[in-house]
């Protein structure tokens, strides 16, 4: 089930001022029974709060919205807290309205309840009535604030068979993807210079009043996430048309502990610290992510392990890249004699190393997954087919001649599965250590 979401503004009247105003004062009121009683999942807390909200006028489905809000806002607390995050005591000051219960569209318009008998009408915009009417789209929430709508829809897309991969290197100043055939650059400098701007802007601000400079600096804030987030939706989209284009599977990188490199102590100057952190490398995951999932494209995630060094290792024969000042951002194989771009070579790699998780024994794939030196892959095309990768379930194909079924489907070595309706223990074949490929065949 792929979940995305589409917006439009609003024109509120009073009644339905006042009812984000309640909305925002019940979850409130949940916040606060489930901080007395450290309560956070959704069935303790409603268990408790549900009586507490009697008082308040308003539709009861709302009621349960704002305890499962409520829940979210606990739940996510509660795992902070874990990770050894500080946080702050949680409390809404927005005004905002979620609820899948109760309203209805009809004739171009959204209905929702707002007290007895009493019901309100948002006329939808050309743009939103576009996508939900789109066939297999469900409307399953609205969010409402004072001058918003939000609409989350879903679908159930077909998984698109796919024959090959395409790997996406996410750096600072660009997006590079591509495999052996070829590589992509989508220069995103420019959301590094809004930002730099943005910076110099927000420290320029003399006046010694915090509630002031806050809200200014805020303003500017959202000014260039505004910009940049424009800047990165265009780029993820071309990924992901190019991908469907294509066919081919989208192999993302696990760069999640990128910010222990740029830590302070580590020798580094402020600024460029600044810079690094400030990059939003998993908002592009994110958007690659879920644009995907809505068209049905399967998305392959490596482990840690399986990107490491994926920049610096020779896609032709494996060696270890070096890199030189002189050469800025591009790679020497002494092996090979040849200089190499490291986005690029970062996004070949990667696309093999996704792949690699799909064949089967093949000789020269089986080389590469322990590490060995294989001849480049071009001309040497892959039949591998590449079923859903990260989907929860596992894919099943019936091959009408045989009467037998095959089931694929990626587990971690070792981890029990049961299915119900096929129940077989797994043999697990490793892969160079790296992965367990899991191939059962029943005839
Ligand atoms: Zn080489």
């Amino acid at each position: 089930m792929a979940v995305k979401s589409v917006w439009q503004y609003y024109v509120s009247s009073s009644d339905v001022l006042m009812l984000l105003e309640v909305f925002r004062r019940m979850v409130n009121d949940s916040l606060r029974i489930g901080l007395v009683n450290s309560v956070s999942s959704l069935k303790k807390l409603s268990l408790l709060s549900y009586n507490q909200l009697a008082h308040y006028d308003s539709p009861s489905y709302y009621k349960l919205c704002a305890i499962s809000r409520a829940a979210g806002i606990l739940a996510a607390r509660k795992k902070s807290i874990r990770r050894g995050f500080t946080t702050r005591t949680p409390y809404s000051f927005r005004q905002q309205l979620v609820s899948c219960y109760g309203f209805k569209i009809e004739n171009g318009y959204l209905h929702i309840p707002v007290s007895r008998g009493k019901r309100f009408s948002i006329p939808l915009t050309k743009h939103t009535l576009k996508i939900i009417l789109q066939p297999g789209v469900k409307v399953r929430s609205f969010t409402l604030t004072t001058s918003r709508l939000s609409l989350c829809i879903a679908r159930d897309a077909p998984l698109l068979q796919c024959n090959s991969t395409v790997g996406v290197d996410r750096n600072l100043r660009n997006l590079t993807f591509g495999n052996d055939n070829q590589t992509y650059r989508y220069d995103l400098s420019e959301s590094v210079r809004i930002t730099s701007t943005t910076t110099r802007i927000i420290a320029s601000f003399r006046r010694d009043d915090d509630r002031i400079r806050t809200r200014i600096s805020s303003k500017y804030g959202g000014r260039r996430t505004a910009r940049t987030d424009h800047l990165l939706h265009n780029a993820t989209k071309t990924i992901v048309a190019f991908a469907i284009q294509g066919r081919t599977a989208i192999v993302l990188e696990n760069i999640e502990d990128i910010r222990s490199l740029y830590r302070k102590g580590n020798g580094q100057g402020r600024k460029y610290r600044g810079r690094m952190n400030g990059w939003s490398f998993g908002k592009a995951q994110r958007q690659i992510e879920y644009k995907a999932r809505w068209i049905g494209l399967p998305i392959v995630r490596l482990s840690r392990r399986e990107t490491g060094g994926s920049s610096v290792t020779c896609p032709r024969c494996g060696e270890r890249l070096q890199s030189d000042k002189r050469l800025g951002r591009k790679l020497w194989c002494s092996k090979c004699r040849v200089v190499m771009d490291r986005d690029r070579v970062a996004a070949v790699n990667l696309s093999r190393r996704g792949r690699v998780r799909f064949a089967r024994s093949r000789p020269p794939i089986l080389l590469e997954a322990q590490g060995g030196a294989v001849e480049a892959v071009k001309g040497n095309p892959t039949p591998t087919v590449i079923p859903g990768v990260d989907a929860p379930k596992l894919v099943y194909r019936r091959n009408q001649q045989n009467h037998d079924v095959t089931v694929r489907g990626l587990v971690e070595t070792g981890s029990a599965l049961s299915q119900d309706r096929i129940d077989v223990s797994f043999p697990c074949i490793e892969l160079g250590g790296v992965l367990g490929i899991v191939l059962v065949e029943l005839v």
